[in-house]
């Protein structure tokens, strides 16, 4: 998976990896488009995945749909939020799931409070089925940070914290799918302080 580094400008219409909105991973341009959009309501796809707010089409011909702004929220909040949806439900079984080199899950359960644990050491934190974040995403501002400073080495923009040097976590399928040779084995780049999915890349499959 692609891995966007810099910030889209004010001309970029489309998703940078090409793919339609609600399947990119180029989170950064959903957060820009929804920033961008102020209180538009809603947003048209016109061709190709390009995608505008309302308010800025002129050829009312070329539009194929017409997305509300919920919905694109909604596209960015599953995108870029997948790993942490998992932990605040207690989901991921038959998953082993390793957060900075500590397994907080073996394939059958949770290591003793984790994902709790964790979700309240955060600079977004959440509880067992509570997210304050996740729940109020439609009041969070993104790419509106202080100080915007270009990126350090190892860094990436998070469209909530802006440059963060995000942290390693790694899902590994049940130890029973490696016998059945399907096994698979992600490694996954996040933001330290509210667990969005900056980057999975599967790194080993039988
Ligand atoms: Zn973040």
């Amino acid at each position: 998976m692609e891995m966007f580094l810099e910030l889209p400008d004010a001309t970029c219409t489309a998703a940078r990896d090409g793919l339609r909105p609600f399947e990119t991973r180029d989170m950064l341009f959903l957060a820009a488009l929804l920033q961008r959009g102020g209180n538009t309501g809603y947003f048209v796809e016109i061709k190709g995945g390009t995608i505008i707010p309302e308010t800025e089409c002129v050829e009312r011909a070329d539009v194929k749909s017409r997305i509300s702004r919920a919905t694109v929220r909604q596209w960015f909040r599953e995108g870029y939020y997948p790993f942490r949806r998992m932990f605040v439900n207690g989901k991921g079984h038959g998953l082993v799931i390793r957060y900075m080199g500590d397994e907080l899950r073996s394939a059958s359960r949770w290591k003793s409070k984790e994902p709790w644990a964790l979700g309240k050491s955060l600079k977004w934190p959440f509880e067992k089925g509570r997210d304050p974040l996740l729940g109020n995403l439609h009041k969070i501002p993104l790419l509106e940070w202080e100080d915007s400073l270009p990126l350090s080495k190892g860094e990436v923009y998070c469209p909530l914290d802006g440059q963060v040097l995000p942290v390693k976590a790694e899902i590994i399928t049940d130890p029973i799918t490696w016998k059945q040779l399907c096994g698979r084995h992600w490694r996954v780049l996040l933001c330290p302080h509210c667990l969005g999915q900056i980057q999975v890349e599967m790194i080993r499959m039988n």
